[in-house]
């Protein structure tokens, strides 16, 4: 199986702006932001839809979620708000087939999606 571009980020093959790193994690600038902050918060094991996370990834799935919300706090959207999003195949948007929790905020963002 050839490696992702976030596989890739995490064996620092290509660069990246990385915000946060543990031998699970890795949280970086996404490229092609949306908004002022855009971030993405990565598990370093290779799952490559949210369809195929199993039960042994739960605890890996709320740490993602743990560790939005400190990166939330630490950039200063915590109170202004923001939003976390797990695209999921063609339907979701998903471009990257391992998955990734999008961190967003730093303006209003709109309801529904588009
Ligand atoms: P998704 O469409 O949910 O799969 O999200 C994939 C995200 O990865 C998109 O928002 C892209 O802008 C972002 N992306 C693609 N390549 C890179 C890269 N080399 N560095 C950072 N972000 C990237």
């Amino acid at each position: 199986m050839s490696k992702t571009i976030f596989e890739k980020i995490i064996l620092r093959e290509i660069p990246a702006k990385i915000h946060f790193e543990d031998q699970d994690v890795i949280v970086i600038d996404d490229i092609n932001p949306v908004a002022p902050i855009h971030l993405l918060i990565i598990p370093k094991k290779r799952i490559k839809t949210l369809n195929d996370i199993s039960e042994e990834d739960s605890n890996l799935i709320g740490r993602l979620f743990q560790i939005a919300k400190q990166m939330a706090k630490k950039l200063n959207i915590d109170e202004s708000g923001y939003r976390t999003i797990f695209n999921c195949n063609n339907d979701g948007g998903q471009t990257v087939f391992h998955i990734h929790l999008h961190l967003i905020g730093g303006r209003l963002l709109n309801w529904p999606p588009g």
